[in-house]
């Protein structure tokens, strides 16, 4: 990621030099670190947009990737944080009344919800997720899909190596883990399969069937271009689970109160059993959850099977206050149409640009977190996304960030939108597209 050298900032190449003594990278996540000369220290954010150290303006479509969905410094949501600071507090270790509260609302927006519990980060709902949903089958194996991701905890640390594999052979691809520190014990348990491949999960099941606790899945694949699940494979998974007594769970950390009310289930219209959320829900603030079928969620209990689960900063009063103030805005005001409707002009407006330089290119997924694909054709799944023009793409992002416009310079982030955009203005993202572009295709 070191080749934007353009970047380069006084302040912000002296703040990475400086947190390189106290850091490894100089960053608190190793995503963060954009190399030596591309840093990001941002200095505040406002709506839609992040200012560096350096006072340099971005009009943000990373969004933190997705919990912004009203904009950042929201300040409805933040003085219902501040006056639930002030007036309660931020834990005491036990109940509040605004556990049940948070969960009634959620349940209004995903009516296939029964019982929740909450969780600190996404990393934290899967865990509790799947744990669940081995306590409540008995069984340990689960299914996830390519170029999907689910946290940083060391099952999920593994990927089936589609980027070293033969695809003439007839053998599966490697599976392979993020880095070291990943003992090969935690991933005896997991199987991996190619999005919207028919064959693929019929043959996991054929195979295993009756061992698979739980497929877990995104619905929209946010951690790669946002490419879907087919209605009909979606229709598939949920077929497969109740056939084998399995477990469908859908990961709705990024697509949760984003893409619509409902997540992505409703899109499809279909339930998932277990249900994880977390970033859109307190839209900045650190909150998370997971739940969906009552009697699979009951077995966390004391009983002698029951599953554990619980955490010092779990249901804290700043991120419930938030994420009650969040959730009250998603349900009760229009904000999903302006969200939407800005992401419908901003591809309407990338498409008019690329067509004018004759580049043949994809959106994936819903208006209010896209995916944008140099190719002729919309990708099926993580092994498609591969023949994109990924490289030409990543040249435009560098173009956009220096031109003002940030985005994660790799296709498979997607464009993220909240409801401050709908004040962007068009015009002059279209020029800056447009220009970014020209110059992408010069270098
Ligand atoms: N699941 C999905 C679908 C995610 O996109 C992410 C993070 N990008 C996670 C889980 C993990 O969430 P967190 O970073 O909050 O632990």
């Amino acid at each position: 990621k070191d080749h934007m050298t353009q970047l380069s900032k006084p302040t912000g190449n002296a703040l990475l030099e400086n947190a390189q003594n106290h850091m490894p990278l100089g960053v608190a996540d190793s995503y963060r670190y954009w190399g030596e000369n591309n840093t990001v220290f941002v200095k505040h954010t406002q709506g839609c947009t992040i200012t560096d150290e350096d006072g340099q303006e971005f009009v943000d479509f990373r969004l933190a990737y997705g919990p912004i969905i009203l904009g950042y410094r929201d300040t409805r949501v933040d003085q219902a944080v501040i006056k639930t600071i002030t007036e309660c507090g931020t834990i005491s270790g036990f109940s509040t009344a605004l556990d049940a509260e948070v969960i009634a609302l959620i349940k209004q927006m995903c009516p296939n919800i029964e019982k929740m519990r909450f969780a600190n980060s996404g990393t934290e709902a899967v865990i509790g997720a799947v744990r669940t949903a081995r306590g409540f089958t008995g069984r340990n194996k689960i299914v996830v899909v390519e170029g999907g991701f689910h946290g940083l905890y060391d099952e999920m640390m593994w990927k089936s190596d589609v980027d070293n594999w033969d695809s003439s052979t007839q053998n599966a691809p490697q599976i392979t883990s993020f880095g070291t520190g990943i003992p090969e014990a935690s991933r005896e348990h997991l199987e991996t399969v190619p999005l919207n491949d028919f064959a693929a999960i019929d043959a996991v099941f054929k195979r295993v069937g009756d061992d698979i606790a739980a497929i877990v899945i995104e619905p929209i694949l946010g951690n790669c271009g946002s490419i879907a699940s087919s209605q009909a494979y979606m229709q598939k998974l949920r077929d497969m689970c109740n056939t084998h007594g399995s477990l469908l769970i859908m990961d709705e950390v990024k697509t949760g109160f984003r893409v619509a009310k409902g997540g992505a289930q409703s899109l499809y219209g279909i339930h998932a059993d277990l249900t994880t959320y977390a970033k859109a829900m307190g839209n900045g603030y650190p909150v998370a959850a997971f739940g969906g079928r009552g009697d699979v969620m009951d077995i966390i209990s004391f009983s002698k099977k029951g599953v554990t689960h619980g955490g010092t900063y779990t249901a804290n009063m700043i991120a419930l206050s938030a994420a009650k103030a969040t959730l009250t805005l998603l349900n009760e005001t229009d904000a999903y149409a302006s969200i939407n409707q800005a992401g419908a002009d901003i591809q309407a407006l990338l498409s008019r640009v690329f067509t004018k330089y004759g580049i043949a290119h994809q959106f994936a997924g819903p208006d209010s977190m896209f995916g944008v694909h140099f190719g002729d054709e919309v990708p099926q799944n993580y092994r498609d996304w591969k023949k994109t023009d990924s490289g030409l793409y990543t040249q435009f992002a560098h173009n956009l960030i220096k031109l003002g416009v940030m985005l994660e310079p790799d296709s498979r982030e997607p464009w993220f939108i909240c409801e401050a955009h709908k004040n962007v203005d068009l015009a002059w993202l279209e020029a800056t597209a447009d220009r970014a572009m020209a110059e992408a295709l010069n270098t």
